[in-house]
């Protein structure tokens, strides 16, 4: 078999409120087609025309080119081959950032065409499953005040998710209102469900972190998220070394080089790769099994279209030790709509797919719909 195109697809509802921090308002599609008829699809959650532009260039010289043309006429099947290749031929310009994320949406992009030759769902081609549903938990922005909260965790705990995060939105502006927002979720939720906070790089310096999550305590967060810059390295390490609640951190970074030293130098409890930012599905597995090493859990970020929500699950269907699903509930139709399939939640769980590849179906409509003229 031999791949004969990559196509990087952009696209973008109408309306567009970029002052949130609301990724499923656009999507990068990645399709990789074979002179077999095999398709195989990715995704990548990062700044769509600058990963479409990272796999069109020509190529410059052996370790600065545009990842098209490294694919052109290569087996799709030998894919850990290629992901070293494309990491070598964009060396000079990726290693970390926008080259890594591309390279990701590719790497899915041909797990799915690998799993289609083979009739086998990725996460039996990953030695799993573990198991065959995973806990979904509802991740969504916060509300600008406590009463909006109460209702938007009422909400989602009516629709049977067992474990809910708030995040971004007016965390972060003031300490009393952190502590208010939190408090009324906790009441919202009642003792049985799991609350997450992802404060959306709100706080100024661990000190005053480690203030407001001792003021947290009292309303049992299962962790606390991203309070820092990802480079803030040494404020993590502070308040993970001060708190007993869990910290979690990780969804800018990428490869296994780049969270072994995010976990040797933060000492964080959780980390969240993105399987479309971190390097794949390949890189997960990796990143994985180093999280095991030092006893950290990993919870994958995902946060955009089906097509995320089923490489994340087949990642972690194939992991020993995973415990959540980041399940994105956000009303955008990319979110909603991109995949025929819609990943129902069963009693708080997500059914791992069991069709060959990822398991899901692109809604072309969808795609003609939202895709940006080349
Ligand atoms: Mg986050």
């Amino acid at each position: 078999m031999k791949i004969t195109d990559v196509e990087a697809i952009i696209l973008r509802q109408p309306e567009m409120d970029v002052s949130k921090a609301d990724g499923s308002q656009d999507a990068l599609l990645i399709r990789i087609q074979t002179d077999e008829g095999i398709t195989g699809i990715g995704e990548v959650d990062s700044l769509p025309p600058v990963i479409k532009a990272i796999v069109d260039a020509p190529p410059s010289h052996a370790i600065a080119s545009g990842l098209r043309h490294l694919l052109i006429g290569e087996n799709p099947l030998e894919i850990d081959r290629l992901w070293h290749k494309l990491y070598r031929g964009s060396i000079y310009y990726g290693r970390q950032g926008p080259a890594i994320h591309a390279i990701s949406g590719i790497d899915i992009a041909l797990w799915d065409i690998k799993g289609k030759a083979l009739g086998q769902p990725v996460h039996r081609l990953l030695g799993g499953p573990h198991r065959t549903a995973i806990r979904a938990y509802a991740s969504t922005l916060m509300p600008e005040t406590p009463e909006e909260t109460r209702e938007a965790v009422s909400g989602l705990a009516g629709r049977g998710f067992a474990a809910i995060k708030l995040g971004w939105g007016p965390f972060g502006r003031d300490a009393d209102l952190d502590v208010a927002l939190v408090r009324a979720a906790r009441e919202a939720a009642g003792d049985e469900i799991d609350l997450m906070f992802d404060i959306g790089l709100g706080w100024p310096n661990a000190d005053h972190a480690i203030r407001q999550v001792r003021r947290f305590e009292e309303y049992r967060p299962y962790w606390v998220e991203e309070p820092f810059w990802p480079d803030e390295t040494a404020a993590y390490r502070k308040l993970a070394d001060a708190v007993e609640t869990r910290i979690a951190c990780g969804e800018e970074d990428a490869t296994r080089w780049g969270f072994d030293l995010l976990m040797e130098r933060t000492g964080v409890d959780v980390i969240q790769p993105d399987v479309t930012r971190a390097g794949g599905i390949s890189e997960l597995a990796r990143i994985a099994q180093l999280a095991d090493l030092r006893g950290v859990a990993m919870v994958p970020h995902s946060w955009s279209t089906g097509i995320i929500k089923a490489a994340s699950l087949h990642v972690i269907g194939a992991m020993p030790n995973a415990t959540f699903l980041e399940y994105c509930v956000q009303e955008t139709a990319l979110n909603q709509l991109l995949t025929v399939e819609r990943f129902p939640v069963v009693n708080g769980m997500v059914e791992l797919p069991e069709k060959p590849g990822l398991g899901v179906e692109i809604d072309e409509e969808v795609v003609r719909r939202y895709a940006v003229p080349a």
